[in-house]
């Protein structure tokens, strides 16, 4: 096992990555730009390096200064939480130079999945059902309009390197495609330095269910079970639970199956997500594998009893896949990205100093968060400040138990998204399970 691990990360990712470490008797590096000096993170862990200013590319994105960090306090594993370097392969490639063990899956499948479209390709080679699409990314509008009209519209556009629902355009026909395709192309290059760009069919109203894998470094490869994330904004998740509503026994059956065999037929070790978009006929097809720990893994852990970022570490070591079945699941979950954005104002970020800060407890509730009363949150970096994670017996017992927790949480001076949250569990579609991810703009305008 490790002895020393750095945490390069900030929030609740970074304090949630010191309480695993602290459980397995390791010892915690964690780092901080100068607006985070007196966050929670650098007081828990049990020693702290400033890496740099506030601004993430001089900070939490600065591949030499997280290694220095690293290096300096004689870390041997690095764990890069969600976000910032979390999928870089440079800075898999900077820890192997520097023989500082990555926890998070081989240099090889990091690659393959930031590039989307390939992995797509691959998915398609190995007879995983994806969305009819581009073979690879689309060059020009020529390429562009011919496999739009093979498929048929409407169609989207979508970044091969992107992330965080950031990148895509819908297009409705042709001329759609036309004014879209150089300006994904230029938003493509701007957000994610590459110009690369794929086509997708546009599925209308989808459900996002995705699938935790867990595999050893001996081929051994298990399934955790599914999330849905169809409550979304603007294609970013803000409520997921576990188990997805929809799913008969045999479809979950069948998808596990086939997350497993993605898994596989990559050689995927450590944690992984196999993210799927289910259609109204129940056809399933992958849309992407995620190679970090995820910010909704708390609703598996929570019916599954699983500590996931301990498996993580564990696998990282080399420790073999233990349970060997690890999906047993009981109970449902839901978490809430407690985000300081104002629903509102198209969720715009509000950032600023938070009076009152109360947080709820009692049965079944988790709060994974770094903030507190009189907490300044910080303009330079993601707006969510806190996951609120519900478990009951069943899925009205969790609803029931939600509104309660968000009756509770009181975080005063900013604006958040929990006010908006206790609409949603009043919505009786979103009660009866009937979701997909335009439910948030179907049922609220926003
Ligand atoms: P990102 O990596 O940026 O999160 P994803 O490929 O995971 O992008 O897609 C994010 C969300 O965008 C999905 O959950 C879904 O809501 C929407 N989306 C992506 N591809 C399609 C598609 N082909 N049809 C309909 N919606 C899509």
């Amino acid at each position: 096992m490790f002895k020393r691990v750095l945490v390069a990360n900030r929030g609740e990712i970074a304090i949630r990555i010191i309480r695993a470490c602290k459980e397995l008797g390791i010892e915690t590096v964690s780092v901080f730009s100068t607006a985070d000096k007196d966050s929670m993170h650098v007081k828990i862990s049990d020693r702290s390096i400033c890496i740099g200013p506030p601004h993430p590319n001089k900070s939490y994105l600065n591949i030499s200064n997280v290694i220095a960090a690293a290096e300096v306090s004689h870390c041997d594993a690095l764990h890069p939480g969600y976000g910032f370097l979390s999928e870089n392969p440079s800075l898999v490639e900077a820890c192997s130079r520097n023989n500082i063990t990555f926890i998070g899956p081989p240099l090889k499948a990091i690659r393959l999945a930031g590039n989307k479209s390939k992995a797509i390709d691959v998915m398609r080679n190995n007879k995983i059902p994806v969305i009819p699409g581009s073979i690879g990314n689309v060059p020009d509008i020529r390429h562009a309009a011919k496999t739009s009209r093979q498929i048929g519209y409407p169609v989207i556009i979508k970044a091969s390197y992107g992330g965080g629902g950031k990148g895509m355009r819908v297009c409705n026909n042709q001329r759609e495609l036309e004014n879209f395709l150089s300006l994904a192309i230029s938003e493509s290059r701007s957000s994610f330095g590459a110009e690369e760009v794929y086509i997708e069919k546009y599925i209308p109203k989808p459900r996002h269910i995705e699938f935790q894998v867990i595999a050893d470094n001996y081929g051994n490869v298990a399934c955790a079970g599914e999330r849905e994330c169809s409550i979304q904004r603007r294609h970013q998740k803000l409520i997921e639970e576990a188990p997805a509503a929809v799913l008969s026994p045999k479809d979950r059956r069948i998808m596990t199956d086939t997350a497993i065999r993605a898994a596989r037929s990559i050689g995927y070790q450590n944690l992984g997500t196999i993210e799927f978009l289910l259609d109204a006929n129940n056809h399933f097809y992958f849309i992407e594998i995620n190679t970090r720990i995820q910010v909704e893994h708390p609703v598996t852990e929570m019916v599954t009893g699983l500590d996931l970022i301990k498996e993580q570490i564990r696998l990282a070591a080399g420790q073999k896949l233990n349970p060997p079945n690890p999906g047993a699941s009981f109970g449902n979950a839901m978490e809430f990205r407690i985000n300081a954005e104002d629903p509102q104002n198209n969720f715009s970020p509000n950032p600023g100093t938070i009076g009152e800060c109360f947080l709820p407890g009692g049965p079944g509730v988790r709060v994974d968060t770094f903030i507190h009363s009189n907490y300044t949150v910080s303009p330079f970096y993601d707006s969510l400040i806190a996951k609120l994670i519900v478990w009951g017996k069943d899925r009205k017992e969790a609803i029931d138990r939600s509104s309660r927790a968000l009756d509770e949480f009181k975080v005063e001076g900013i604006k958040t998204t929990i006010p908006f949250y206790k609409k949603i569990l009043k919505n009786q579609r979103f009660v009866k399970g009937q979701i997909d991810t335009h439910f948030i703009e179907e049922e609220f305008g926003v």
